[in-house]
């Protein structure tokens, strides 16, 4: 039995820092969507926690010398996290889903449980990649070390809390480093809780500090101190320019930024009408579509358009919304009002502009911040529908005839983080995969898999650098160059 009610929870609360926690003034609200109601007040660490936080991560690594130890020894750490995060999954889960869009039954078996699988994945990373030889002349000996960078600064976005701190954590650990993460002011708990089982499991304390706070203080003082040697973003194009600018003006520091899309599901007229609509409807509505890779944009050979529109309307009317911690699974929530009228705000734009509404269009009759699922049609590529990231149950709806005409309509002139293709016909797959400006392109599926050898990460405004795969554990160790006179 999963659910649970919001009241009877125990929610950590305070910064985590060097194994305990640290209080401070509550200054920043955090709410749950499915109603409305505040749960908890947490503080808003300045440049000074964050400072606290940077500290204790640099003590930790001198005192455990945890990027110098025999790499099975992490991993052995990071497999024992992952057990007791197993361990408490009802608890994890019950903590994600009280704030965030997650029903509790998605984030127990999914969430948490990949979470615990990814970490797997990384810890087995620690004594398997290292640096390389290199061939250089007789007279000389030339290798490449691969070494920590040292402190990591993470900064998560709220949509799938957990696994966004799993992502950041688990290949910085296991390539030898130590983390300051600050998750989102919405949704702290799973993070804050997990930083605790960290050390339960043995990881050295301070190697893990969790910093609650917003983005204009916290993250600022986060990406600007001088103590952190390496940033990992994972948010909106917006913040992650902010972040740009921020490092460029305080010193430089590498980054790898995971940024927002606006991902086209191109369907050609030899698709399968049934199976494609079902792939399509879990292209854009799981988590109310608050997912950055969400297939946003439809765009279907005209064959095929009106059965497919038809079929997916109906199939979008059939969502009913409950809140996060009912047994049963039911449509997610909008993670705040703001978002929501934001969200509003685009589709009446878009209605304004010649979109045709096929469904949906309006909020849910229910208690919280629940939006229903809508199909917008009859939209030129300038219809704000489409060219901007709407992060809620909102696709629109396009039709072509040529696969040039396919091509042009999936070009976003910023983003390009996804592509979804259907076809049947493996040429025309394998050619305009090859055209298609996207960091990932899925043909005959959309979304992830639980593949996570597969990185994952956006071309253009959709970011830099990759999580996840083998790139992911790359991007947390820096590489020197060492040549040697014989
Ligand atoms: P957001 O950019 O508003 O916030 C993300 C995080 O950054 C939060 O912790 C926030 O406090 C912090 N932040 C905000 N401004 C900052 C600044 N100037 N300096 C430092 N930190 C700052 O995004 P969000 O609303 O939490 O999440 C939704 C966005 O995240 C969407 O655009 C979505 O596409 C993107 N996202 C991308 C991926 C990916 O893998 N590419 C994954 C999940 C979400």
């Amino acid at each position: 039995m999963l659910a649970f009610r919001p009241e009877d929870l125990t929610l950590p609360n305070g910064h985590f820092i060097g194994g305990a926690y640290v209080q401070g003034a509550p200054e920043m609200e955090v709410r749950a969507p499915s109603t409305g109601q505040v749960l908890a007040t947490v503080p808003r660490a300045d440049a000074e926690v964050v400072d606290r936080a940077v500290a204790a991560a640099r003590a930790a690594l001198k005192s455990s010398g945890w990027g110098g130890l025999r790499p099975r020894e992490r991993t052995a750490a990071l497999h024992r996290w992952a057990d007791l995060i197993e361990a408490e999954a009802t608890t994890l889960a019950r903590l994600e889903a009280v704030c965030s869009s997650r029903p509790v039954s998605h984030a127990a078996t999914g969430d948490v449980t990949i979470t615990a699988e990814q970490i797997r994945f990384f810890a087995e990373f620690a004594d398997k990649e290292g640096g390389d030889l290199v061939p250089t002349g007789d007279g000389s000996f030339g290798f490449i070390a691969s070494e920590p960078y040292g402190v990591i600064g993470a900064i998560a976005p709220w949509n799938f809390p957990i696994s966004m701190a799993g992502w950041k954590l688990a290949p910085a650990l296991a390539a030898g480093n130590a983390v300051v993460l600050k998750p989102s002011e919405m949704t702290p708990f799973t993070a804050l809780y997990m930083a605790e089982l960290s050390v339960r499991a043995g990881i050295p304390a301070g190697l893990v500090n969790v910093v609650l706070g917003d983005g204009a203080v916290t993250g600022t003082a986060i990406t600007g101190h001088p103590g952190i040697d390496k940033v990992s973003f994972t948010g909106s194009t917006r913040a992650g320019a902010a972040i740009m600018e921020n490092i460029a003006r305080t010193g430089i520091k590498p980054m790898t930024l995971e940024l927002g899309g606006k991902s086209p599901m191109v369907v050609f007229d030899d698709a399968d009408v049934e199976l494609t609509a079902q792939c399509l409807e879990n292209g854009i509505l799981p988590n109310a579509g608050q997912f950055c890779v969400a297939g946003s944009r439809i765009i279907v050979q005209r064959g095929i358009a009106d059965a497919l529109a038809a079929r997916l309307a109906d199939r979008f009317a059939r969502h009913r919304p409950a809140a996060t911690w009912e047994d049963e699974a039911g449509f997610s929530p909008i993670i705040s009002e703001g978002q929501l009228a934001r969200i509003d705000g685009i589709v009446r734009d878009a209605a304004a502009n010649g979109g045709e509404i096929l469904c949906g269009g309006a909020r849910f009759d229910h208690e919280g911040s629940f939006y229903r699922p809508t199909l917008i049609g009859g939209v030129t590529a300038q219809n704000p529908a489409v060219t901007e990231e709407i992060f809620g149950p909102v696709a629109t709806f396009q039709t072509f005839d040529s696969e040039d005409e396919a091509m042009a309509l999936a070009a976003h002139p910023t983003y390009g983080l996804c592509a979804g293709l259907f076809t049947r016909d493996l040429s025309r797959a394998l050619r305009l995969t090859r055209r298609l400006e996207a960091g990932t392109v899925w043909v005959n599926r959309y979304g992830r898999s639980r593949d996570h050898i597969l990185p994952t990460g956006g071309w253009k405004a959709s970011g830099l650098g990759k999580d996840l795969g083998r790139e992911a554990f790359a991007a947390n160790r820096r590489t020197k160059s060492v040549l040697i006179d014989l």
